[in-house]
Formats: C-alpha cells, sequence, structure tokens
C-alpha cells in the first residue's frame, strides 16, 4: 500500500506569499497587502507626513527601523 505525499506545489504556493509592504513579513489576507493594521497605519501615517514624496535616498534595515505610531 502506497502513501500519498503532500502535492509539492502546495508548499511553493506558501513560500511565493507576498510580503507585507512595510515590514516584509508575510502578509494577512485581512490587512493585504500589509501584514497587520499596525503596518497598514504606518503607511497611511507616512502617506499623511508626505514621506512617500521624497526620493529613496536612505534604505535603513528593516529591523533597525522603529516607526513610533503607538496611540491607535
Ligand atoms: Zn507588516
Amino acid at each position: 500500500m502506497m502513501k500519498a505525499s503532500p502535492p509539492a506545489n502546495d508548499n511553493a504556493k506558501v513560500k511565493a506569499a507576498p510580503a507585507c509592504a512595510i515590514c516584509g513579513r508575510p502578509r494577512v489576507e485581512k490587512y493585504t497587502p500589509f501584514c497587520s493594521s499596525r503596518c497598514a497605519d504606518v503607511d497611511l501615517y507616512r502617506w499623511l507626513n508626505g514621506k512617500y514624496a521624497i526620493p529613496a535616498s536612505e534604505e535603513p534595515d528593516e529591523d533597525s527601523r522603529d516607526v513610533r505610531l503607538e496611540d491607535e
């Protein structure tokens, strides 16, 4: 008797999951294209401050980026 193994395509699909536009973590469908409401807020916050209008000359490390947005 042979045991059926899960299709390899499933794994590839998971790996190809799009990343959060803010922090790069796997995004959540509910908050697409972000991983959480917090990242969505961060994006909105940046838009409101016009920071997206600035050309990307500074490219900080994602991990060292500390966004202060605690008041929800
Ligand atoms: Zn995120």
